[in-house]
C-alpha cells in the first residue's frame, strides 16, 4: 500500500491530522490499535451510559483550535456550567475558594496559622532567601506558603504522580497553575472574579461526551476520501538512514507493510523509538527507558439515584481514600445517562501497571469504589450501587520527573535528524498536552508536510495555560469562531 503521508493512532492528535489533510485534497491512512477513536479523550459506553477518561472539558486559548472543534460538531455542544469541590478531612471546599466557606472550614485558628505561613513564604521571596524553584514541593510553597501546600496541593498531587512532590519539576506546577497566586484566590473570592481574568465558569462539551467529536472527526475523514482503519497496530517501522520508508500494521493475523513519503506518529515516543527497524543507538534507546508515565483507571458506577450532588467532578484530597476525584457524568450531559432516574459517577484512581491497585480484579475494583463512595458521604446508601465496570488506561500521564527532560533532549535531537518522520500529541511528545496542544502540533505537523517549516516542539504548553480569559478574549473568540463557521 502506498499513500502520501500514513498517520500513526486516532486520538485527537491523529485525527486532526488527518482531518486538516484530507481538506486540503491530500488523501492519508489513519491506522488506530484499538476498536474506537478518540485516544485518551474517547468515550466509553457500558450498557448505554457513557463516560469519558476522567471528564475532558473543551477549553482553549487557541483560535484554530476552537474553529476546529466548532466545525466539526456544530451546534452539538453544550455549555456546561463548572462547579467543582475539594474534600479535605470530612469537608468539602469550594474550587474555585470561595472565602467563607474555606474560613468556616478550616475554623479561624487554621486560617490565620495559612496567613502567616503565607507571609513567611512572601517575605523570604522579597529577601532572597528562597533559590530558585527546582520541585513542585517548592514552587507551590513559594507561592502559598507551607500551609496551604500540605491542605490543598500535597496529597492530591502525590496521589496523582504516585511521587513525593519533592520529586516532581516545578515545570509541571509552572504549566498547571501558574498566575494563580493566593492573592488572587482571595479577591477574587471576595470580590467575586469579574474584577480582572476569571476561572471559567463554563466550558464547551460535545452533547454525548469527546468520544462524539473523534467519531464525527473519523467519519468527515473517510466522507472526503480518506482511510481511518481501527484494530491496527503499528509494530514495526522501517529506516532508511534518516528516513522512514514504511510502517508494518498488524490487524489481527494480517501484516501489511504501508509506504508513504510522510509520517506522522502520536504513539507513545518510547513504542515508537522500539519499533524502529534497524534500532536508534543505544544512547537513544536508553534515555527512552528513562521516560516514565502513569497509568489510571477509572471504576464507573451505576448508582439508582436521580440525583446525588451538584458538582460535575470533587477532588479527593484526602489520603485515607485511594480515589483521587470524582466525576458525576449526567452533571456533564443529561445524555451521558440512559435512564434518568439514576447517575453514573466516574471514580478515578491513579495508578501504575503492576501496582496494587491495577492488579486488582475488576470485582474488587468496583467493592473498593462502592465502599469509598458510600464512606465519603455523597449520599449513597449501601444496595444503591447497581453496576459497575472497570477501565484500564495505561500511560495516561507523561510524568515530569527530574530526568525526563534530559532524555527528551536526547530523543528530540534524534528524532529532529529524521527526513520524512513527525511525531505529535501528548505521548507522542512525552508533553502534559490537553487535547488542544495536541492537536495544535498535528496541525502544524500537516503544514510542514505541505511546505512549511514550523518547530513542533515549540509548541509552548508552559504558555500561560491556566483556565484564565478576560471576558472580552472569551467574548471575541466565540464571536470569532461563529462568523468563520467552514463548512465542510
Ligand atoms: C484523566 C485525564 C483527563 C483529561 N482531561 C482533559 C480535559 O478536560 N480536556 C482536554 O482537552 N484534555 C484532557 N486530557 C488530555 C487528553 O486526553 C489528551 O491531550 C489527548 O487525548 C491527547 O491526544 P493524542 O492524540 O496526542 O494522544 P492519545 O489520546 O493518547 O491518542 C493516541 C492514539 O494512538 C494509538 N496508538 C498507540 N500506539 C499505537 C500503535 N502502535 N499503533 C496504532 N495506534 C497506536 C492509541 O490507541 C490512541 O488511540 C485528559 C487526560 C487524562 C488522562
Amino acid at each position: 500500500m502506498r499513500y502520501h503521508v500514513a498517520i500513526i493512532g486516532a486520538g485527537p492528535a491523529g485525527l486532526t491530522a488527518g482531518y486538516e489533510l484530507v481538506k486540503r485534497g491530500v488523501l492519508p491512512i489513519v491506522l488506530e490499535k484499538a476498536n474506537l477513536v478518540g485516544g485518551i479523550s474517547r468515550t466509553e459506553t457500558y450498557k448505554g451510559y457513557r463516560f469519558d477518561i476522567g471528564g475532558h472539558r473543551f477549553f482553549t486559548k487557541v483560535p484554530q483550535v476552537q474553529q476546529f472543534w466548532y466545525e466539526i460538531l456544530q451546534d452539538e455542544f453544550i455549555q456546561v456550567p463548572r462547579l467543582s469541590r475539594i474534600y479535605y478531612q470530612g469537608k468539602f471546599y469550594s474550587y474555585p475558594l470561595s472565602l467563607f466557606n474555606a474560613l468556616s472550614n478550616l475554623g479561624a485558628v487554621n486560617s490565620v496559622l495559612i496567613l502567616l505561613s503565607y507571609l513567611k513564604a512572601k517575605i523570604r521571596d522579597k529577601l532572597n532567601l528562597t533559590p530558585e524553584p527546582e520541585t513542585f514541593e517548592d514552587w507551590v510553597i513559594g507561592c502559598f506558603g507551607e500551609r496551604l501546600y500540605r491542605i490543598f496541593f500535597k496529597t492530591y498531587t502525590e496521589k496523582v504522580w504516585g511521587i513525593p512532590c519533592n520529586k516532581i519539576q516545578a515545570d509541571w506546577a509552572a504549566q498547571r497553575i501558574q498566575g494563580m497566586s493566593l492573592k488572587r484566590a482571595v479577591l477574587n473570592a471576595v470580590f467575586g472574579s469579574q474584577n480582572a481574568k476569571s476561572l471559567i465558569k463554563e466550558f464547551d462539551y460535545p452533547v454525548l461526551g469527546p468520544g462524539m467529536m473523534w467519531e464525527r472527526c473519523k467519519e468527515l475523514i473517510e466522507q472526503q476520501g480518506g482511510t481511518v482503519q481501527l484494530d491496527t497496530s503499528i509494530t514495526r517501522i522501517e529506516r532508511q538512514g534518516n528516513r522512514i520508508k514504511s510502517i508494518t500494521a498488524q490487524q489481527g493475523d494480517q501484516t501489511t507493510q504501508i509506504f508513504a513519503d510522510h509520517f506522522i506518529s502520536s504513539m507513545p515516543i518510547t513504542a515508537l523509538l522500539n519499533c524502529l527497524d534497524p534500532l536508534p543507538p543505544p544512547e537513544v534507546l536508553q534515555a527512552a527507558r528513562g521516560l516514565k508515565y502513569r497509568d489510571f483507571l477509572i471504576v464507573a458506577l451505576v448508582v439508582k439515584r436521580e440525583h446525588l450532588f451538584p458538582d460535575n467532578w470533587i477532588y479527593i484530597h484526602s489520603p485515607e481514600f485511594k480515589v483521587g476525584r470524582i466525576q458525576n457524568f449526567k452533571n456533564w450531559s443529561m445524555a451521558m445517562v440512559p435512564d434518568p432516574s439514576k447517575t453514573c459517577l466516574g471514580m478515578e484512581y491513579f495508578c501504575s501497571e503492576g501496582d496494587e491497585l491495577w492488579q486488582k480484579s475488576d470485582a474488587e475494583l468496583i467493592e473498593i469504589a462502592t465502599q469509598e463512595a458510600i464512606s465519603l458521604k455523597l449520599g449513597i446508601q449501601p444496595g444503591d450501587v447497581e453496576d459497575g465496570v472497570v477501565i484500564r488506561q495505561h500511560k495516561a500521564y507523561p510524568v515530569y520527573d527530574g530526568e525526563y527532560r534530559q532524555h527528551l533532549q536526547v530523543i528530540q535531537d534524534y528524532l529532529s535528524t529524521f527526513e520524512n518522520l513527525q511525531t505529535v500529541g501528548r505521548n507522542g511528545m512525552h508533553r502534559y498536552n490537553n487535547q488542544d496542544h495536541s492537536m495544535l502540533t498535528a496541525m502544524l505537523a500537516v503544514q510542514n508536510i505541505l511546505g512549511e517549516k514550523h518547530d513542533l516542539w515549540a509548541v509552548n504548553t508552559e504558555r500561560s495555560y491556566h483556565e484564565e480569559f478576560t471576558k472580552e478574549q472569551w467574548t471575541t473568540a466565540k464571536q470569532q469562531l461563529a462568523e468563520s463557521q467552514v463548512a465542510v
